[in-house]
């Protein structure tokens, strides 16, 4: 057993420690040090210091862990609002919207209630009036559709969106640390 003299980080006591000791509490500040046997000269690290350094690779790892969440989600909705993009008439694609889908569906029925009005009064013969009447009921089955996929893509979106936001709150913590 070889006793070494050290010097506590924590108040700057001269310690004696057998050389084989790895950790000791200084006798004066009560630091927990870790003995360092450097081939040169064998000195003291306070080990709260040794922790603090642990937590924060944790930290940084949480980091990076988090913002690899966060791409993967913002790449998964990106595929899921594509999913759920209608193409306009000149080829434009949009997000369906219930005020979109309503209003489209109105002005589609106004002109095929006017059509039928036209053909009723003319008289043109029952088929005219007959396909009015069926495109009709396909306008306002195409308008309940898109209301019905445009409340569905809110609700995806609002869950993102909440998903996103505890992500983003859980990064800020982790890089506070
Ligand atoms: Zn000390």
């Amino acid at each position: 057993m070889k006793i070494t003299k050290v010097c506590c980080q924590g108040c700057g006591a001269d310690l004696q420690v057998d050389e084989d000791v790895r950790y000791v509490t200084c006798n004066y500040c009560h630091a927990r040090l870790e003995v360092v046997h450097d081939p040169s000269v064998t000195h003291t690290r306070l080990m709260e210091k040794l922790e603090k350094t642990t937590d924060q690779m944790a930290a940084n790892l949480k980091v990076i862990a988090l913002q690899n969440d966060l791409e993967r989600l913002d790449r998964e909705w990106s595929g899921s609002r594509e999913n759920f993009m209608m193409t306009g008439r000149n080829g434009s694609r949009s997000v369906p919207t219930r005020t979109g889908s309503v209003a489209g569906g109105i002005i589609g029925l106004v002109f095929i209630v006017i059509w039928i009005g036209l053909a009723a009064s003319s008289g043109a013969p029952g088929p005219f009036v007959l396909f009015g009447v069926v495109i009709g009921a396909f306008i306002m089955v195409n308008m309940v559709r898109g209301t019905v996929k445009a409340t569905d893509f809110e609700g995806a979106e609002s869950t993102y969106r909440q998903r996103r936001a505890e992500i983003v709150r859980e990064l800020e913590e982790a890089r506070r640390q």
